[in-house]
Formats: C-alpha cells, sequence, structure tokens
C-alpha cells in the first residue's frame, strides 16, 4: 500500500543492499536475494450480490524459499500494490530466518475493499483467488496467512477450495485458520505478544522497569491490540491509540493520561480495528488527530498499522521523552529516518524481528497440523517467548559487539543465514 512517495520495494532493496556490502557478498547472491524469485499476477472475477461481476487484481509474490517452503500472508486492501507485496516477501524470508524457522518468503494481496462486501462475496473472492492459484500453492511450496484485512474464516474457505481441487485434507497448506478447524491455539496473540516479548528483553537489558514505561500505539486490529494486552498486563500503561475510521476515511488518536483501558476499547471497535469514536468520547478518552500518536510525551512508540509511518518529515514529532520505537507493523520506518533514529539515541527493535511472533506460531500451525496432534496454549506461548527470545539475544548480543544498529544487526543475522541456505544448496 504505497501511500506515499516511498516505495516499499525500494526500500526493502535498500536495506538489502546495505547489508549486502557489509557482508561482502557476491553478485550473484545479491542479485539472487533483491529480488524475488516468482511473481503471479492474476485476476480474480467476483460474481457479486446485485449479480454483476467485479473482476479484482492479485497477486502472489515469492522472494526466496532457499530454507524451507514460502510463508506470507495475504492482504485485502484497495492502495495493494506489486511492490508492497514484493517488499513483505523479501522481508518475510528475513523474518523467519531471524527466528530461524526453516521457511522462506511470500507475501499475496488483492485489491480490493472488503469492507463493502457481504460475507457471500467475501467467500467468493477467497475461493476465486486459490481457484487461480493452487497449482502454486501447498505445504511443501507456499503457505498463506491472513494479513491487514483478512482473517481465519478466510482462511478457511481458502483451506475448503484448496482441497476441494486436490481431493483429499491438506491442513498444513495454510494457517490462521480457526482454532478447531486446524488452526493453532494461541495464533490470534502470536504477533502481539511476541512483540511484546522483545520489547520485554530489551527493557531488562536497558534496566528498565515495564511498570515505569509509557506507550503511544498506531494501529488496534490483531496486532496492536494483542500487543496492549499484553503489555498492560505486565504494569505497562498504553496513553494512546490512534486508528482508522472508516466512515471519516481518516485515522483518529484515543487518549487518556491515566492509561487506557484496553478491554474497554476492544469493546468498541469493529472487526477491521477501527474505535468508534462518539462511544470513546462518551468514555473520556480525547479523540486527536490520527497522527497524534507520534507527538505524545512517552517512553515507547508502537506502530502496529501500516508501513512508511515514521519518517523525516514527522519525525521532529516525536517527543524528546521517546527511548524505544518498537516497530510492530511491517516496514513502518522509512530507511532515511533511520540515521536520525540513531543520532538522537532512540533504540529501535526492528519489524521482522519485533512482529516475527506470527510467522513462528503459524510455523507452529503447520507442525501440529502435519503432527494431527495439537497443543496447549501455555505450551504454544512457552515455545514462542522461547524463540523471540533466543531471536532477539542474537540480534542485540551483535548490536552491542559490534556498535550496531538494531536493524542492521539483525538483517546481518538473516541475510547471512539466507546467503548460507543457498550457497549449500549449489544456487551460488
Ligand atoms: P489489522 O487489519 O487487524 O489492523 C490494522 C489496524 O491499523 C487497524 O486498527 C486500523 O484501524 C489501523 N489503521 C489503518 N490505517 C491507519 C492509519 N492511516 N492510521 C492509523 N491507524 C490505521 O492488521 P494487523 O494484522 O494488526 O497488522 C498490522 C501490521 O502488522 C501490518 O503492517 C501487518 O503487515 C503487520 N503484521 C501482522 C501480523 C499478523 O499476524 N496479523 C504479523 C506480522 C506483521
Amino acid at each position: 500500500m504505497a501511500t506515499s512517495v516511498y516505495n516499499p520495494f525500494e526500500s526493502a532493496q535498500e536495506q538489502f543492499d546495505k547489508i549486502a556490502e557489509l557482508l561482502e557478498l557476491d553478485s550473484g547472491t545479491r542479485e539472487l536475494l533483491r529480488q524475488p524469485m516468482l511473481e503471479t499476477h492474476f485476476t480474480i472475477p467476483v460474481k457479486m450480490d446485485d449479480g454483476s461481476t467485479k473482476v479484482f487484481k492479485a497477486f502472489r509474490i515469492r522472494h526466496n524459499d532457499a530454507r524451507g517452503p514460502a510463508k506470507g500472508g495475504i492482504r485485502f486492501h484497495p492502495l495493494e500494490t506489486p511492490d508492497t507485496v514484493r517488499a513483505l516477501s523479501m522481508w518475510m524470508t528475513w523474518k523467519c530466518a531471524v527466528v530461524d524457522i526453516p521457511l522462506g518468503g511470500g507475501k499475496g494481496g488483492i485489491i480490493c475493499d472488503p469492507h463493502n462486501f457481504s460475507a457471500a462475496e467475501q467467500e467468493r473472492l477467497c475461493r476465486g483467488y486459490v481457484r487461480q492459484l493452487h497449482a502454486q500453492l501447498g505445504p511443501n511450496l507456499d503457505v498463506p496467512a491472513p494479513d491487514v484485512m483478512t482473517n481465519g474464516q478466510h482462511m478457511l474457505w481458502m483451506l475448503d477450495e484448496y482441497e476441494t481441487i486436490f481431493g483429499g485434507r491438506y491442513p498444513s497448506m495454510i494457517t490462521g485458520k480457526p482454532v478447531g478447524m486446524g488452526g493453532s491455539l494461541g495464533r490470534t496473540e502470536a504477533t502481539g505478544y511476541g512483540v511484546i516479548y522483545v520489547l520485554k528483553n530489551l527493557l531488562r537489558e536497558m534496566n528498565i522497569p515495564v511498570e515505569s514505561t509509557t506507550v503511544s500505539l498506531q494501529g488496534f486490529g490483531n496486532v496492536g491490540e494483542y500487543a496492549a494486552r499484553m503489555y498492560t498486563e505486565l504494569g505497562g500503561k498504553v496513553i494512546a491509540i490512534s486508528c482508522w475510521n472508516q466512515a471519516d476515511a481518516k485515522s483518529y488518536t484515543f487518549k487518556k493520561e491515566s492509561g487506557c483501558d484496553i478491554e474497554e476499547l476492544v469493546g468498541i471497535k469493529d472487526s477491521f480495528g477501527g474505535i468508534d469514536k462518539d462511544k470513546a468520547s462518551a468514555l473520556g478518552y480525547e479523540v486527536l488527530p490520527g497522527e497524534d500518536w507520534l507527538k505524545q510525551d512517552v517512553d515507547i512508540l508502537i506502530p502496529a498499522a501500516l508501513e512508511n509511518q515514521i519518517t523525516p518529515t514527522v519525525f521532529p514529532d516525536i517527543s524528546s521523552t521517546v527511548k524505544i520505537i518498537c516497530e510492530a507493523s511491517n516496514g513502518p520506518t522509512t530507511p532515511d529516518c533511520d540515521a536520525l533514529i540513531r543520532k538522537r539515541g532512540i533504540t529501535l527493535l526492528p519489524d521482522f524481528l519485533c512482529n516475527a511472533g506470527g510467522v513462528t506460531c503459524s510455523y507452529f500451525e503447520q507442525v501440529q497440523c502435519s503432527m494431527n496432534y495439537y497443543w496447549d496454549k501455555s505450551e504454544v506461548f512457552e515455545k514462542l517467548e522461547y524463540c523471540m527470545t533466543k531471536a532477539f539475544s542474537a540480534v542485540y548480543k551483535l548490536s552491542v559487539e559490534k556498535n550496531l544498529y538494531m536493524r542492521d544487526a539483525a538483517y546481518i543475522i538473516s541475510i547471512n543465514r539466507v546467503a548460507e541456505a543457498a550457497k549449500l544448496r549449489g544456487w551460488v
């Protein structure tokens, strides 16, 4: 969803080139890893409820599968672009590598606005996506999952279409399914909880008690909600939350200096993560412009909505109280902002480390589906925290040892792992 002059794929390539140079990768490896291995662009005709047919543009992009089958979500968004999907597929490769799970990177998307669709139209769209793409999907090939504006029900319709085409049961071909239908307990919470497991470890390293900290958050969808829940459970205080208002076609920031009541806000949000502005106001929340989430005097900023939100233009608005930016969304910071963040001494937890909890739990889901044996929630969270802590520790250690920005340290670990896999396979 390239909503500005920033092209996320160019950002992703810029980040890769910088580390490739640092690692002195050979030209073949660079050429292989700076672009996707496979791209599919297609159209999906959908019969709408009024009898008309609408045609939607869709994509599936596989960045790299040297370490295992491609893995990555499918987004529904009116501003989806091939370059956004390319960037996201590339970030998935690095994400799976940084948490050291045996998967590669992929991503998909459909240009559409599901806000305006009936459930039956959404089902036909999901089935249409799989009908066009089924030959390139599968547990050993490419495994989709939910992302922005897609959910477990969408995944199950996609699975059912796939199983209808192939005539069998293949629950590990897609993840993020509803619990009881091949989904893993804890998948809903996993990305947001994973963000906070990483943040908790960083705060421990920085000798800052979680209970003494405050957060301002952008996004209150799946990731934002569960990050807020886990963070407040640990004793932290969320001061402000920004989210999109579909009716007004703009975002608002909801602020309560004494701390947002997450449960209360969950009770007045819609299924797309938008908070009801009138109800919030009646509950005593200040309703501020959407971009004000960045201007709050807090210790930690958590972007959990879209990419390209922290740019050099808005950077001066960030309060001098901010010590940590914890990137829960994908690509929230533009590459030209990294130097400013570093110069100001803000510690940045990079996106593909921070939000890797989702794909890690998706991997757990695949493992459970393959065994046809499902774990308790506590077992899932225990394994998730172990993986996130291990990944954080490796990145943090390297960043301290070599005096590196944490994004660069994470990239070094991931790119090295993927380059090594490609080399071992004899590809480069
Ligand atoms: P979601 O659709 O559930 O929620 C998105 C949230 O962002 C909503 O609250 C929406 O109101 C808000 N939003 C949208 N536009 C906004 C704007 N202009 N200003 C303020 N708020 C805005 O999506 P999600 O699943 O929570 O994903 C959020 C981010 O995290 C995305 O970048 C996604 O790629 C990334 N991510 C998601 C997962 C996952 O498991 N869901 C995993 C890894 C990364």
